[in-house]
C-alpha cells in the first residue's frame, strides 16, 4: 500500500518548486499531523520546522480550527464573491481591518500570496490611470525581492535563480538595492541602510514621474535567505515613497500574522503602507485565503458610475471562500485569546539564545532572525564569508539529514530556514535546534572531509 502510493506519486505528480529527479530519489508522503509534528505514510514523525512552508500557526489538527470548518460546512462550502458577498467573508473583513495598519480600510480577497501581490500591482497601476495620471505605470522592485511565482509577482521580484529563466516574459521594473549587512563591505547596519536609501532616492529623483509603486517585503526578505532589514530602512523607504508620490506596496505574506513578533512586521517601524498583501498565516495554515489591503483614497479612485470603466477588473473563482474565511475568523480569535503575538515576542528571546549555540560551529556564517523567522547561512569559510560551491548543495543535504533526524524544512541555497509554528514550546524549540545542529555538523564535516 505505502509502496504503491510512492510509485503513484512518482508516476503522476509534478511538485511545485521541485526538481522531480530529487523527489524520485527521496520521496516523502505526509499522511497526518498533530500539534507541531507531521507523520508520513510509514508512521515516521517529523517536526514541522518550516510551518509547512511558512504557514502554520497553531499546529496541525487544532480542535477549534477543525470545528470552525465543520460548523461552516453545515451551512455552505462556497458561493461567489463576484457582485455579492457571504457571511464569513464579511465578518472576516471587519476583523482584518481592525488589526491591520490604521490607514488600510479595504480588503480584496484572493487565494494565494502571489495573487494578493498581482492585485496590489493592478490596483496601483489603475489607481493612477483612474485619477488621470496614466504616465505613472512602472514599478520599483527591491534587489533579492520575492513576491510569489505568477508573472506579475515575478516581474517585481529579483532573485536570479528563480527569475532569470522567465526574464523575457516579465514587464520591466526598476531595481533598488537592499541592505544585506552580512555581505556588505562595511558590515555596519546603519551605513548599509543609508547607502541603499541614497540609491533609492537617486532612482526616484530621476524616474518618479513614471513610477506607480514600489514593492517591498516587510522587514525580512524571506525567500532571498531571511535577510533582515536594518532598523530605519523600511521607514526610510516609506518616507521616500511619500516624498516622491509613489505608492508603497508592502508584502506581508510571510511576515504577517505574528511571525516576527508583531501582528504585521511593518509595525516594527510604524510604517503605513498604501497597499499590503497578506496570505500564509491568515487561516492558521489551513486553507488558501489571501488578501490585498488598501486605503480609502485608493478605493475611492475606483468608485464611480459603471460607464466610467474604473472597475477593478480582477477576480478568482474561489475568492472569499466560506470555509477559508470561517477558519480565518477562528484563527484570529485564537490569536487574541491565546495571545499568540505576545507569546512569539517572548519565546523569540529564548530562541535567540538557543540559536546562539550554533554560532561557534565552523561553517555557520550568519544567524538571522526576527521573531520566529530564522535563517542560518552556512559558508565554506567564516573568515572570508566565501560560500560553498553551489554544486555541493550543502543546504539541501543538511535538510535531508534533518529529515532523517525527524524534522522538515527547505533550504534557500545554503541558508537553512527555521520557521516553526508559532505555538512551538521552549522544549520543542530546543529539540528542533538540536536536530539542526547535528545535521549541520554531520554534513559540513562530510563535505569538508571530501575536499582534502
Ligand atoms: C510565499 C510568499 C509569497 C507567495 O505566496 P503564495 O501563497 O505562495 O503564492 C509572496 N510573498 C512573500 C514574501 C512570500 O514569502
Amino acid at each position: 500500500m505505502t509502496k504503491e502510493l510512492i510509485e503513484k506519486s512518482k508516476k503522476h505528480l509534478w511538485l511545485p518548486f521541485t526538481q522531480m529527479k530529487d523527489y524520485d530519489e527521496n520521496p516523502l508522503i505526509i499522511e497526518s499531523g498533530n500539534g507541531i509534528k507531521v507523520k508520513d505514510i510509514y508512521g515516521k514523525e517529523y517536526y514541522d520546522g518550516f510551518s509547512s512552508v511558512w504557514l502554520n500557526v497553531h499546529g496541525h489538527r487544532k480542535k477549534e480550527l477543525d470545528n470552525a470548518i465543520k460548523k461552516q460546512l453545515e451551512k455552505i462550502a462556497h458561493s461567489t464573491l463576484l457582485g455579492m458577498t457571504n457571511v464569513p467573508a464579511t465578518e472576516l473583513a471587519e476583523k482584518l481591518i481592525e488589526i491591520t495598519p490604521e490607514k488600510l480600510t479595504r480588503v480584496f480577497y484572493s487565494d494565494s500570496g502571489a495573487e494578493a501581490m498581482e492585485i496590489a500591482l493592478k490596483m496601483a497601476f489603475q489607481y493612477w490611470k483612474n485619477i488621470g495620471k496614466p504616465e505613472k505605470k512602472k514599478f520599483i522592485a527591491m534587489q533579492n525581492g520575492y513576491h510569489g511565482d505568477t508573472i506579475g509577482a515575478v516581474s517585481v521580484g529579483s532573485i536570479d535563480l528563480y527569475h532569470h529563466v522567465y526574464g523575457p516574459l516579465m514587464f520591466e521594473s526598476f531595481k533598488s538595492p537592499i541592505p544585506y549587512v552580512y555581505h556588505s563591505e562595511s558590515g555596519d547596519p546603519a551605513q548599509c541602510r543609508d547607502e541603499c536609501l541614497v540609491a533609492l532616492e537617486q532612482l526616484l529623483i530621476k524616474n518618479h514621474q513614471e513610477i506607480a509603486a514600489l514593492s517591498i517585503e516587510s522587514m525580512v526578505q524571506g525567500a532571498a535567505g531571511m535577510i533582515i532589514m536594518p532598523e530605519g530602512f523600511l521607514a526610510g523607504v516609506r518616507e521616500l515613497c511619500t516624498k516622491y508620490d509613489v505608492l508603497m506596496i508592502v508584502d506581508e505574506v510571510a511576515t504577517g500574522f505574528g511571525r516576527t513578533g508583531k501582528m504585521f512586521a511593518c509595525e516594527h517601524e510604524g510604517v503605513q503602507p498604501d497597499l499590503m498583501a497578506a496570505g500564509k498565516g491568515i487561516t492558521g495554515g489551513y486553507l488558501p485565503i489571501a488578501a490585498t489591503f488598501t486605503t480609502e483614497e485608493i478605493y475611492m479612485a475606483f468608485y464611480d458610475d459603471y460607464e466610467k470603466l474604473k472597475t477593478l477588473f480582477h477576480g478568482h473563482s474561489y475568492t472569499g471562500n466560506q470555509l477559508g474565511c470561517a477558519v480565518a475568523i477562528e484563527n484570529l480569535r485564537l490569536f487574541e485569546c491565546e495571545k499568540i503575538v505576545e507569546q512569539v515576542a517572548e519565546k523569540a528571546e529564548d530562541l535567540q539564545l538557543l540559536l546562539h549555540e550554533l554560532q561557534p560551529l565552523p561553517h555557520v556564517g550568519d544567524i538571522r532572525k526576527l521573531g520566529f523567522m530564522c535563517g542560518i547561512e552556512l559558508v565554506h569559510s567564516k573568515e572570508t564569508k566565501e560560500a560553498f560551491s553551489a554544486k555541493k548543495r550543502v543546504g539541501y543535504h543538511v535538510t535531508l539529514k534533518m529529515r532523517e533526524l525527524g524534522m522538515l524544512t527547505r533550504p534557500l541555497g545554503d541558508v537553512i530556514v527555521f520557521m516553526p509554528p508559532l505555538v512551538s514550546t521552549r522544549e520543542e524549540l530546543k529539540e528542533m535546534v538540536a536536530i539542526m545542529k547535528e545535521a549541520i555538523i554531520e554534513v559540513t564535516n562530510e563535505v569538508t572531509r571530501a575536499e582534502v
